[in-house]
């Protein structure tokens, strides 16, 4: 059986989510029943049974309240959909259960749900995320499609329960990607959308900014008054602005994120029983491999900029955490645990991607990549999808323009071209950094 798994976020790509405002979550009392029912079970178990009884989940640990009747309204209506849709409220503790992941927290639950088609949406205290497991003819990734759209048509800092239910609402339509498609086009068809994410200062800077300009026009700056009118594609550059603001504040907080993980999961590693036939042998050398070579990239990090190589270590680690997920699993469910495809354009754009056909401007040739949906829309419209880019011989350029022998990543597309980017990474090829 063909199980496609596509997540909605890695754990990295949380770290560029607006943190939400502390979940006050009820215990749903049905619930709290279904999840002492048996002893002796693990936390996967526990919840998969529980979903078995009811298709929402909130977890008794969270002292209070998503509204009931919000939770009874969310029931019924996934009740009367026939849709696999789940919804699961649990905290994820880094080192607990899952390890804070709700990635894996999903794979474990669906695993043992024993069922084929699956949509999950996870409110895990941070953040909310859409996970689809999708089989046969209905490949529509509701939840991935629900949680983004809804997130980009009330804003990452809308009320949770508020944004929950319009995610559900979406997910349970009939045409998930076509929500999300109206929502994208109207996020990006407000060119100053961007400016939000400068932070109130620079929000009122860009409020007065035009008036600023106008006055300076009616003093005589007739000329620069033009320039500043002068017709542009706005929506693009300022799509760039935003993905280049963006970028740079996350650098610090992705930074510290994948020098947290590079240890954390060096511990898991350390840890680790492989299932004792040769598959697991072989995975965990791998996951242990990959996280070396992630080890190596973060240690020789600089101390500003070089976001590629941050998005280096990040999928390095991914790398690690799906191998090492192949090497725990039991023979038998070794082929279930995906190796997951980072978006080409970007990595950092996470693994919820499918392979596309692109032909980059100027390129006489097609490649076949894995992007995910929003730059695989800008290549369906023959616009440049947000990449990411690097720095070369003073310049910023998309970090595959870099030449091959310079830069680990372009040679490799993180992955996505070739597959022996770990052992690249452990044999000292040439990182982009040529400044
Ligand atoms: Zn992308």
């Amino acid at each position: 059986m063909f199980t496609d798994h596509r997540t909605a976020r890695t754990r990295w790509a949380a770290a560029a989510v607006t943190p939400l405002a502390v979940l006050l979550l009820a215990a749903a009392p049905e619930v709290a029943r279904a999840d002492t029912a048996e002893e002796g079970q693990g936390p996967s178990e526990r919840l998969a049974a529980a979903l078995e009884e009811t298709p929402v989940y909130v977890d008794p640990s969270y002292a209070s309240a998503l509204p009931e009747d919000l939770v009874q309204r969310v029931e019924n209506s996934i009740n009367d959909s026939g849709v696999p849709l789940r919804v699961v409220a649990v905290p994820m503790i880094e080192g607990g259960d899952w390890n804070g992941d709700s990635s894996l927290m999903v794979s474990a639950v669906h695993d043992r749900s024993g069922a084929d088609e699956a949509h999950y949406l996870v409110l895990d205290g941070r953040s909310l995320s859409g996970h689809d497991f999708e089989t046969g003819d209905d490949r529509t990734i509701r939840a991935f499609y629900g949680n983004e759209a809804a997130s980009m048509e009330l804003g990452r800092d809308a009320p949770t329960a508020e944004r929950l239910e319009r995610a559900v609402e979406i997910a349970l339509s009939d045409d998930p990607e076509g929500i999300y498609d109206t929502a994208r086009e109207q996020q990006e068809s407000d060119p100053f959308d961007w400016r939000y994410s400068l932070g109130p200062g620079s929000y009122t800077l860009f409020a007065v900014l035009p008036w600023v300009l106008a006055a300076l026009a009616l003093l005589g700056l007739g000329f620069g008054f033009y320039r500043w009118r002068r017709p542009r594609p706005v929506p693009v550059l300022a799509q760039h602005a935003a993905f280049d603001n963006a970028n740079r504040a996350r650098r610090a907080e992705l930074a510290r994120r994948a020098g947290e993980e590079v240890v954390e999961l060096g511990e898991r590693l350390s840890q680790a029983a492989p299932t004792s036939d040769d598959g697991a042998a072989e995975a965990l050398h791998r996951a242990l491999d990959a996280h070396a070579a992630a080890r190596r990239v973060y240690d020789r990090l600089p101390d500003t900029g070089a976001l590629e190589e941050i998005a280096g270590v990040l999928v390095l680690l991914d790398m690690a955490e799906d191998h090492l997920d192949r090497a725990t699993r039991p023979a038998n469910r070794q082929r279930s645990a995906p190796l997951r495809s980072h978006c080409y354009a970007n990595p950092l754009h996470g693994t919820v991607t499918r392979m596309t056909k692109w032909r980059e401007f100027g390129g006489r040739n097609d490649i076949r990549v894995p992007l995910c949906a929003p730059c695989a829309k800008a290549v369906r419209d023959r616009q440049r999808p947000t990449v990411l880019s690097a720095r070369y011989r003073g310049s910023e350029v998309p970090y595959y323009e870099v030449p091959a022998e310079e830069s680990v990543w372009a040679a490799t597309g993180y992955g996505a071209l070739r597959e022996d980017l770990v052992e690249r990474v452990l044999r000292g090829d040439r990182s982009g950094r040529t400044r």
